[in-house]
């Protein structure tokens, strides 16, 4: 099979297969910074959150036990070949959810808003661990936000942003909206009321600047996504990469 035909059909069968034809909309004049993250599946700049779905925790679970029980049958049996179809099934419909919920979600910010910006995550490092904390007393390690941003298993995680900024981009071509992507530098330390940094640890929720911004520290990081999206458009060097 040469190499142009496996092309066309991971088009046909890929993520980006059902996101749809040409669908201008008349212009809207709300614009949004998004911050997507683990402990919400993303953050905008108007405050609200899209939640990761309830059910991808469900599969997880149900996709642990089937694994467990694979580990525990005899290589060769008849039994095994069985727990390797109810692993395999198990991530099959994670995939399945996962799109599912990365297209209602992408048509929903495509409907509602007119610049959609986020992070260009190719040059971040989402999977970086947080350090652990040291107790200085007891020299014992105390839990630092990471335990919190592991709660959902990151091979659930792993595959989402990218695709999902994918499809919201060419779904925004399609509407004629526009999607920007900044560097991520910084953009989770910077106050979006002042523009200071404001250094957060990891397990700080909540951003307060002493100019009075007091707000969820992935609400803050989103309303600069937001800026540094605006600083682009107007001719700033912000951003790494934009559809329009
Ligand atoms: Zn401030």
């Amino acid at each position: 099979m040469g190499r142009g035909v496996r092309a066309t059909q991971q088009w046909a069968t890929g993520p980006y297969s059902t996101v749809g034809k040409s669908e201008p909309l008349p212009t809207s004049d709300e614009d949004v910074g998004i911050d997507l993250g683990v402990m919400h599946f993303a953050a905008l700049s108007s405050g609200s959150f899209i939640d990761h779905p309830r059910y991808f925790r469900k599969a997880e679970k149900k996709l642990a036990s089937a694994q467990q029980a694979l580990s525990r049958k005899k290589r060769g049996s008849h039994r095994r070949k069985k727990a390797v179809q109810r692993v395999a099934k198990g991530h099959r419909k994670i995939a399945n959810q996962r799109k599912d919920f990365h297209h209602k979600a992408s048509r929903a910010l495509v409907n509602q808003y007119q610049v959609i910006v986020f992070e260009d995550l190719r040059v971040k490092n989402l999977t970086k661990r947080a350090k652990p904390k040291q107790d200085k007393e007891t020299g014992q390690y105390v839990p630092n936000g990471a335990s919190a941003k592991a709660g959902l298993n990151k091979s659930i995680l792993d595959a989402g942003w990218t695709t999902f900024t994918g499809i919201v981009s060419v779904k925004a071509a399609w509407a004629g909206r526009t999607v920007v992507f900044v560097n991520p530098f910084m953009t989770s330390q910077l106050c979006s009321g002042c523009g200071v940094v404001v250094k957060k640890e990891l397990s700080e929720r909540w951003h307060r600047c002493r100019c009075g911004t007091e707000l969820d520290r992935d609400t803050n990081s989103a309303k600069v996504i937001l800026q540094h999206g605006y600083q682009h458009l107007s001719g700033g060097t912000r951003p790494t990469r934009a559809t329009a």
